[in-house]
């Protein structure tokens, strides 16, 4: 994939500018974000159970540094490389500017199977590779947070680690942090109600009434479940799920929170729950549906099974879940794609609140969370909305690049960078 997805973003970035009103500047911008700011390798030893010393290799991309500090995710996965991390760093750079925050883009992983680990393996794993990034990193420099197989503990022992090394509170080095150590309110349901919150918009755009809507849910981790759980509380019927074990189907509709329990009761299995069928994940694609959920690992939704998808809107949940290909044969199917950079971005977003609080010493409450998180998520929406009827754009993954780029190349002009 990886590399594949590297050049993904840069077609992506390509059409965008192609049809922006960027002029003689058009190669300049495209240049300054094609590849990123800053990209390093480390590798490192860790002591596993067995006592041995294993040596892990880890990344992180600083796309571009514009608009603020680079701010992204780290992800442990197997899949994860150099042109995954650089892709991945490109969608935050888009992300952040459009979202109207004040970051530029980044993105860091180690190339490891998680699951594989002991607790006490995790935590030498987040250690050792917080002391071999820790001088490239900084609260006002470059801000990662928790993405694919991360989480507040993690943040917490690499959190606790950078402490150690520099002696200093900088809590706001790191986001997605647990609220007994600054973390935001909020922040756990961010990005699924973010992609709750852009979908409903979507609906009202194509006439779609959310009470009784049909949704298609693909992953159940984070996002994917609150996704479906906003949703399902607007009187949406949430009929079909997977994951990457199992699937579940029920045509009237499953039982969002009873599901939540069972699924962390049940060691994240979706398996014999018993409020619904069991479904083949591979099939998750083929059930017709109003709104899908792309919310699991990229690049899900290929030129293979786009064309059995039947639905009215996607909310891309994950990043990067459908290759160009699939991209082109849903949006000539009419289909209203609100691209990941726009729809997952509420998990940023919220992040950058927790930064904000951290900075200021002072939380929020939760309703304060979520109404400005929705405030910013709508604007977003209906500015790139309107800028693709206005600029006739592609589809709204387009204009939602060229909106952010808008922003970005104003600032990198203004820095004198072209
Ligand atoms: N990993 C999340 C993303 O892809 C959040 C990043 C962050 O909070 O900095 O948007």
């Amino acid at each position: 994939m990886s590399q594949q997805e590297f050049e993904m973003f840069q077609t992506q970035l390509r059409n965008a500018i192609d049809e922006s009103d960027l002029k003689e500047d058009k190669e300049a911008v495209y240049n300054l974000l094609a590849n990123p700011n800053r990209f390093f390798e480390v590798n490192f030893p860790v002591l596993m159970d067995d006592g041995t010393k294993k040596v892990f290799h880890g990344f992180r991309s600083q796309h571009c540094s514009a608009l603020g500090p680079t701010k992204g995710g780290l992800r442990f996965h197997e899949g994860v490389d150099a042109g995954e991390v650089k892709a991945l760093s490109g969608w935050m750079t888009i992300k952040c500017a459009l979202s109207g925050i004040p970051y530029g883009g980044g993105k860091g992983g180690i190339t490891v199977n998680a699951k594989e680990l002991s607790e006490g393996e995790l935590e030498r794993l987040s250690r050792a590779f917080i002391r071999a990034i820790h001088p490239y990193i900084g609260e006002k420099w470059d801000v990662p947070a928790p993405d694919v197989n991360t989480n507040g503990q993690i943040m917490s022992w690499m959190l606790d680690e950078y402490e150690a090394i520099t002696q200093k509170q900088d809590i706001g080095v790191l986001t997605g942090k647990p609220i007994e150590l600054g973390g935001s309110l909020g922040r756990t349901e961010a990005t699924g109600y973010g992609v709750g919150f852009t979908v409903r918009e979507a609906c009202k755009r194509k006439g779609i009434d959310l009470k009784g809507a049909t949704v298609v849910c693909q992953g159940f981790g984070n996002v994917g479940s609150y996704a479906c759980k906003w949703l399902n509380d607007q009187g949406c019927k949430v009929i079909a799920i997977a994951n990457s074990r199992n699937g579940l189907y029920n045509k009237d509709g499953i039982d969002i929170d009873a599901l939540m329990t069972y699924y962390e009761e049940n060691g994240n299995d979706l398996l014999d729950f018993p409020g619904a069928e069991y479904l083949d994940k591979d099939k998750i694609f083929d059930i017709p549906c109003d709104i899908l959920l792309p919310c699991g690992l990229g690049g899900a939704i290929t030129k293979e099974n786009a064309g059995n998808i039947e639905t009215k809107v996607i909310g891309e949940g994950a990043n990067g879940p459908l290759t160009t290909e699939a991209d082109d044969i849903l949006t000539e199917k009419g289909v209203l794609i609100i691209p990941d950079v726009l729809a997952n971005s509420g998990g940023v977003t919220v992040s950058y609140f927790e930064w904000a609080q951290n900075l200021e010493g002072y939380p929020w409450t939760e309703e304060e969370v979520f109404e400005r998180e929705e405030n910013l998520l709508v604007t977003a929406f209906n500015n790139i909305y309107d800028l693709m009827e206005k600029q006739h754009s592609k589809n709204m993954r387009t204009a939602a690049f060229n909106y952010g780029i808008n922003r970005i190349s104003k600032a990198m002009k203004l820095k004198g960078w072209y």
